[in-house]
């Protein structure tokens, strides 16, 4: 795709930037649809981040996705927040609106959402109780995404050090209409009994991260598992839940779902989550070509 004098512009602002998907996943997008743009990585050190965001409208970009580790640290700088940044403190999606303000949106809610309905559509209607593992900035987006339903009874959550678990339910609780618990992270074998849905938000499971110390015995052919980790692609949770029968949820598709609302808002196309798109992505992330 040649881009012109007119392209409409957008990027991802990290520190580092260059481990960021995000110049592969929309870059893919904009040839696909023939689209005059471009979505350009922004190395942006934490003290400019300020000045970044600035530079945005004075430059004439539509947006950017922000990462790791400006998303609870952009919130001063933003004209307003969607209700999911408000509720969750992060944002990873910036619109410039036509005066210059910039806007910020948590569509990590929405990515998570729109993954488990492609994977297990019937997911609301088949969980009365859910166990989320972990405490951190993904957790709070799944948690927000199942409690806002108000189809799931109880969401479990266990975290390593529960202190942080017990802060994000005394945040997250006036948000979601579901009961929000504090399990022991030592004894998630108790925490799986009656439990419809597993989410894993944790790191573990990741290359170069120890396994979660769950094997398929302890999960059941009529749950649901979601793994978030995406590196590698079938983790070894994700092969446990196979075995045990259960219905398994991969993260990659989330990554994919969750940069679609950018997408339309920048350059007015909602994008497909495409076969060839995810085919792409897996390659990449085996270290392989399609
Ligand atoms: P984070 O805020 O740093 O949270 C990390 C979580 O992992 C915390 O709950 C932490 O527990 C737990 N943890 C780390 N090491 C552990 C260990 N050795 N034993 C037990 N628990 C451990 O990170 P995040 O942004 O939430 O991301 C978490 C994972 O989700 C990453 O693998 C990330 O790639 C993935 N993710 C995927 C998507 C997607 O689109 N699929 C989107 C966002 C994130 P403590 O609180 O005890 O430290």
């Amino acid at each position: 795709m040649i881009v012109t004098g007119k392209a409409m512009l957008a990027g991802v602002m990290g520190w580092p930037v260059g481990h960021s998907r995000s110049p592969r996943l929309h870059g893919w997008w904009l040839q696909n649809y023939g689209i005059d743009g471009a979505y350009v990585p922004l190395a942006v050190p934490p003290e400019r981040l300020k000045a970044a965001i600035a530079g945005l409208p004075a430059m004439g970009f539509k947006g950017a996705n922000v990462t790791i580790p400006h998303k609870e640290a952009v919130l001063p700088f933003l004209a307003s927040l969607d209700a999911a940044a408000e509720a969750i403190g992060a944002v990873n999606t910036l619109i410039v609106d036509e005066t210059g303000a910039v806007h910020g949106r948590n569509t990590d809610v929405y990515g998570f959402a729109a993954q488990l309905d492609d994977a297990a559509p019937d997911w609301a209607t088949a969980t009365r109780a859910a166990l989320v593992l972990g405490a951190g900035g993904a957790a709070r987006g799944a948690i927000f995404a199942l409690g806002e339903t108000g189809s799931i009874g109880e969401i479990r959550i266990a975290n390593r050090t529960p202190e942080r678990a017990k802060a994000l339910i005394a945040s997250l609780a006036p948000h979601v209409k579901s009961t929000l618990v504090a399990v022991d992270w030592k004894d998630l074998k108790s925490a799986l009994k009656g439990a419809d849905l597993l989410v894993n938000t944790t790191s573990l499971g990741m290359v170069g991260h120890p396994p979660l110390p769950l094997a398929a015995g302890d999960l059941h052919g009529g749950m649901i598992v979601y793994d978030l980790v995406y590196v590698p692609l079938e983790t070894a949770l994700l092969r446990a839940a196979h075995q045990a029968g259960a219905r398994t949820v991969e993260g990659l598709g989330m990554l994919i779902h969750q940069a679609r609302p950018g997408f339309h808002a920048w350059f007015g196309i909602d994008p497909e989550p495409s076969p060839t798109l995810l085919a792409l992505l897996k390659a990449d992330i085996n270290g392989t070509k399609v």
